[in-house]
């Protein structure tokens, strides 16, 4: 999704007639599209800011932004304001849109522009983007997440679920298409709950995805990410039905214990993620699943651990996204006490990747 957005401020900056260059030293104007679902992200930014600073010395022209789902989260905003007044543009998530704006207003009058809004707007249609890859690229279908799996800031700071509409999607994937785009992935934090206003009426995600598979060309469509609780019968029918629809399908399991799954407020438990996966097997024949797992959340117990790896086992993962636990401020997890020591994360994510690792060297030998 950043990535994806990044192309988005770069075509923003093309239209401003901008140039990208070879190096920081070279630029003009230098963007952050910070990212603030890890901790490890977020000091990331912190000091790639101090690193910029004597550039800002050296040359005070330097425009240097910095936005995205960090700017947006109050206290960083705050921090980013009052630890960084060589940061000439802050803005957040829901006002992305009026980068060129800013970019205006701070060449107009040569002050700060601080901009956050609390709240996400209607999706805002048009831009262009300037893709990395003409071969491939990312439409994103829906914004926001109304969730609020107990460790994750993303609600707090993409807001409320909002999707675009059908019709502007499907012509944007066209117009790819016929300029020879191969790979479409679409884009959401929780894409099965997409539904797109048409004639005052709502397109779900499966008639979403019939559609894209029923335009002209030939192309691969992709999407994630799916949260297992919304993954309906039809969008299953709908990938094993679809040509056009790849048979891959990620899908975040976060743990394989049933307390664990319960205090991340993920409502489902393992039997039911299992079961999830044996019906996707049963009726898209060779369907590639990907999942994600959390380690060290906390109050997790030996035996929540041991249970995560047994889901790991059964599951059969193609790829599967690992990680320890990240406490993001103001989530209620944050809040949770029987916080895990770093070491027993370090170890339980070693033998996670351990355990991965035999499942992979099983899936392929069986191939
Ligand atoms: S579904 Fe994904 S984006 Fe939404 S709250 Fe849960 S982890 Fe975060």
């Amino acid at each position: 999704m950043n990535e994806h957005e990044s192309e988005k401020l770069a075509g923003f900056l093309t239209e401003e007639n901008y140039e990208a260059t070879e190096s920081s030293a070279a630029a003009d104007v230098i963007v952050l599209n910070t990212c603030c679902v890890r901790a490890g992200a977020e000091n990331k930014v912190y000091s790639r800011l101090g690193v910029l600073q004597p550039l800002k010395r050296l040359k005070p022209s330097l425009i240097i932004a910095v936005c995205g789902c960090m700017a947006q989260n109050a206290e960083a905003f705050e921090t980013l304001k009052t630890r960084f007044p060589y940061v000439d543009i802050v803005f957040g998530t829901h006002n992305f849109d009026k980068f060129r704006e800013f970019l205006k207003r701070r060449a107009e009058t040569g002050g700060r522009v601080l901009e956050r809004e609390e709240e996400g707007g209607p999706v805002c249609e048009g831009g262009v983007y300037r893709r990395a890859d003409k071969n491939r690229a990312y439409v994103n279908i829906m914004y926001g997440c109304d969730n609020f799996c107990s460790y994750c800031i993303v609600p707090y700071v993409r807001g409320r679920e909002r999707s675009r509409r059908p019709e502007p999607i499907l012509q944007e994937i066209a117009e790819l298409t016929a300029r020879g785009c191969r790979e479409i992935t679409l884009l959401g934090q929780n894409v099965n709950s997409y539904r797109g206003e048409e004639n005052g009426a709502a397109v779900g995600f499966p008639e979403l995805l019939r559609r894209i598979d029923g335009l002209p060309g030939a192309f691969e469509v992709a999407f994630m990410t799916s949260h297992p609780k919304d993954l309906s019968a039809e969008t299953i029918a709908a990938v094993a039905e679809c040509p056009k629809v790849k048979k891959e399908i990620h899908l975040p399991a976060q743990s394989g214990s049933d307390a664990v799954l319960a205090a991340m407020n993920r409502n489902y438990t393992a039997a039911e993620y299992l079961a999830l996966l044996d019906r996707i097997r049963a009726e898209i024949p060779n369907c590639a699943v990907s999942g994600d797992i959390i380690v060290g959340f906390p109050g997790e117990s030996e035996s929540d651990f041991a249970a995560t790896l047994d889901l790991v086992k059964r599951a059969r993962f193609s790829n599967l996204f690992m990680f320890m636990f990240s406490e993001r401020p103001g989530t209620p997890a944050a809040r949770m006490p029987d916080k895990i020591p770093i070491a027993v994360k370090k170890r339980r994510l070693n033998e996670l990747i351990a355990i991965q690792r035999e499942v992979v060297n099983r899936l392929n030998k069986r191939e």
